[in-house]
């Protein structure tokens, strides 16, 4: 028993410290916990969009970053986050994956989360239900290639481009185990904006919502600049960063 107990503190010791070694500056703000989220309890999950969301505290914000991997800011956005200690989940697009795989297994290397977006981010709810669904299979093949593995349980999260779903393809999509993630708040990033508007924007709708998943989009000049400046702002507002995982 007392051997165990020894195992088990010498166990929990190295987890604290391989943690230390990884997140080296003692104030950042670091990555609070980490949240599996199971398909079936959550099938789709984003006030913007469903009627339900990730059962997150007060205070407690999941980051999403949409549109990646794209070489001119990605890797601004990885460096940000890395610096702060961070885990995030990025939603790629299939054909971005394909001409980037090394950003693409850089992200999956720093321990961030990876969903789908689609192959081409055409609007799903405008093609025809086999048209959209090729696109959602090309994007997902595309994404597992480039991280160089098969079909794994790990990247079963997928958001819709436009958040355009169509009630066939949530309901294909719910019985193959994918969580379809909308969002709680955004940053708006895709009208352009200097990054201080942008952070000023942000930090006032996260004021009001006060916790939820957060949509951004790497891909950004505006939002690689305003990011530093907002995971300090999250740290001073005592923010809780949430990494999400799928169940399995
Ligand atoms: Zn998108």
């Amino acid at each position: 028993m007392f051997g165990l107990r020894l195992a088990i503190a010498a166990l929990a010791l190295s987890g604290t410290m391989a943690m230390a070694a990884e997140c080296p500056r003692p104030d950042a703000l670091g990555t609070a916990r980490v949240l599996t989220v199971d398909p079936h309890a959550f099938p789709r999950v984003g006030l913007k969009s469903f009627p339900a969301t990730l059962p997150l505290a007060d205070h407690e914000v999941v980051l999403t970053f949409d549109d990646g991997p794209f070489p001119a800011t990605t890797n601004k956005v990885l460096a940000a986050l890395a610096s702060e200690c961070v885990r995030a989940t990025f939603f790629l697009i299939g054909q971005n994956a394909q001409a980037n795989p090394q950003i693409v297994r850089a992200i999956a290397a720093a321990g961030h989360g990876i969903g789908h977006h689609t192959w081409s981010h055409r609007i799903l709810s405008t093609i025809g239900d086999a048209k959209a669904l090729e696109e959602i299979d090309r994007g997902i093949a595309a994404d597992d290639a480039a991280l160089g593995h098969a079909p794994s349980a790990k990247t079963r999260f997928f958001r819709f481009p436009g958040f355009a779903s169509t009630p066939p393809l949530l309901a294909r999509l719910e019985a193959r185990g994918m969580v379809v993630f909308g969002a709680d708040l955004w940053a708006s990033d895709w009208n352009p904006m200097t990054p201080e508007q942008q952070l000023a924007l942000l930090t006032a709708r996260l004021e009001q919502a006060r916790k939820g998943i957060i949509l951004l989009h790497d891909t950004k000049q505006q939002t690689a600049r305003m990011l530093p400046d907002f995971l300090r702002y999250l740290k001073r507002g005592g923010y809780k960063v949430v990494h999400v995982v799928p169940a399995g």
